[in-house]
């Protein structure tokens, strides 16, 4: 069979990781959106109001995410993203005033805090040993049920990651999907859990660098292309009906669809993937004082935000699982965060400064046991089609290094079927 174009849908970090790893192989590649942009549900955009370039949220990485490490390696912006010099988790309690940090020890086996130097003050080794609940957690177990129990760790530590994590309430959450990231970052020690951030956007190291490789491997990119249907039958894809123009494919030609859950569920017919969704709100403050010298990420308990993060004179406040804080007005969210923000860093007392509240409602899936189930393999019913996406079935939770590893596992199947066709 002739060797023909691979149309990737969706140019979300998954459908450009689908498309990098395509174009460096050598095939043709065509990557379509229907946006005006790609980027999806990690982009960064110029906030007139604010006069600075924000992301769409405040995205937090690990180190031990091979995956991102790769894809930036590939486009060329390995050294894109920043973080804190050491491993070290800063937090707060909004409540008491109380601060503490987690430093996690250089090797895999946590010595300090084994023998009690390294652990979050108050806590005892017990709480430390409830791990292996989440090493060996049911297909049912919550984040709550393994990890939660008498003592403070637990809301010290473990539920502010989680719900940054798995963006799903701690006693809903599904404890299977946070175990691979601990296992794959805490668990190789200090080098795997540093937490990395965009330097100067998520735009500029996960979009911007990807489309100029695509252009220098020849690659063509279509905006502002709705995928309005998938033409089904013979168990193929045999035409793409974009609004306005249908593409019919030819023989040898490959589709993987990158679309969130949402819209995959209308393309596919009898699909039934994941349906229910939380939303995250992230409050961007523009800073009017002086700069404060602030660790730029600060994680947070006892209010309503999670983590903080400061990128130059913009300080950024992320809520997870917030479908209720969602639904309030813009103003009251910045008027409740900015007074958890001036804590976090230390900030005198002053007006709020001038503020963006974004709120994505249908931030990632929501990562309940039940959910996590619906999430289908990439392969489908239809030989030529492949899924790709952060709502897959990838093992670990909807995230972009989860995205990343959807797209180049489409990528290599589709490589595989052409081989063997
Ligand atoms: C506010 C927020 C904060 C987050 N924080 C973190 C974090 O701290 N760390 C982390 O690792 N992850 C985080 N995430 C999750 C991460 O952003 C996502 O997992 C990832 O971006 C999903 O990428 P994707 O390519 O799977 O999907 P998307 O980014 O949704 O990409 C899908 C693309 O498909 C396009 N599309 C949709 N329908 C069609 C159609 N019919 N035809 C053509 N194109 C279509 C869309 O326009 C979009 O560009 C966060 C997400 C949000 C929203």
């Amino acid at each position: 069979m002739a060797i023909g174009r691979i149309h990737v849908i969706g140019a979300g970090v998954a459908g450009l990781a689908a498309a990098v790893r395509l174009a460096q192989d050598g095939h043709k590649v065509v990557l379509y959106d229907s946006a005006g942009q790609a980027g999806g549900r990690c982009r960064s955009y110029f906030d007139a109001h604010l006069e600075r370039r924000i992301d769409n949220g405040n995205h937090l990485m690990l180190s031990g995410n091979w995956a991102i490490r790769d894809y930036l390696q590939t486009v060329g912006a390995a050294d894109s993203l920043t973080g804190p010099d050491d491993a070290s988790f800063p937090f707060r309690d909004l409540r008491t005033g109380d601060t503490w940090t987690v430093t996690p020890d250089p090797g895999r086996v946590p010595w300090s805090v084994l023998f009690g130097a390294g652990r979050v003050p108050g806590t005892s080794l017990s709480e430390y040993l409830r791990i292996r609940h989440l090493a060996c957690a049911g297909p049912e177990d919550t984040v709550q049920d393994c990890l939660a129990g008498p003592g403070t760790l637990f809301e010290k530590f473990w539920e502010p990651l989680a719900v940054g994590v798995l963006n799903t309430p701690v006693d809903t959450a599904s404890a299977r999907l946070l175990w691979p990231v601990v296992k794959e970052t805490f668990g190789r020690g200090r080098a795997a859990c540093k937490p990395l951030m965009a330097r100067a956007g998520l735009s500029e190291s996960f979009v911007d660098p990807a489309l100029d490789y695509l252009a220098a491997k020849g690659a063509e990119v279509c905006f502002n292309n709705r995928l309005r249907a998938l033409d089904l039958g013979d168990g193929q894809v045999r035409a793409l009906d974009f609004a306005g123009a249908t593409k019919v494919l030819d023989p040898g030609d490959q589709v993987v669809l990158a679309v969130p859950a949402w819209a995959a569920a209308d393309l596919l017919p009898g699909l039934n993937g994941p349906q229910a969704s939380h939303a995250i709100v992230n409050a961007h403050f523009r800073l009017t004082g002086p700069v404060p010298a602030a660790p730029p990420l600060v994680g947070l308990v006892g209010g309503t935000a999670q983590w903080v993060f400061l990128r130059d004179d913009v300080a950024s406040v992320t809520v997870s699982a917030a479908d209720a804080l969602a639904a309030e007005a813009n103003e009251a969210i910045a008027m409740r965060l900015w007074p958890e923000v001036q804590a976090a860093l230390g900030l005198a007392d002053g007006p709020l400064p001038p503020w963006r509240i974004v709120k994505e409602k249908r931030a990632t899936i929501s990562q309940t046991p039940a959910e996590d189930r619906r999430r289908p393999a990439p392969r489908t019913a239809w030989h030529n089609l492949v899924l790709a996406g952060d709502w897959t079935a990838t093992g670990l939770p909807a995230t972009i290094e989860g995205s990343i590893r959807s797209g180049f596992r489409a990528a290599d199947m589709v490589v595989t079927s052409l081989s063997s066709s």
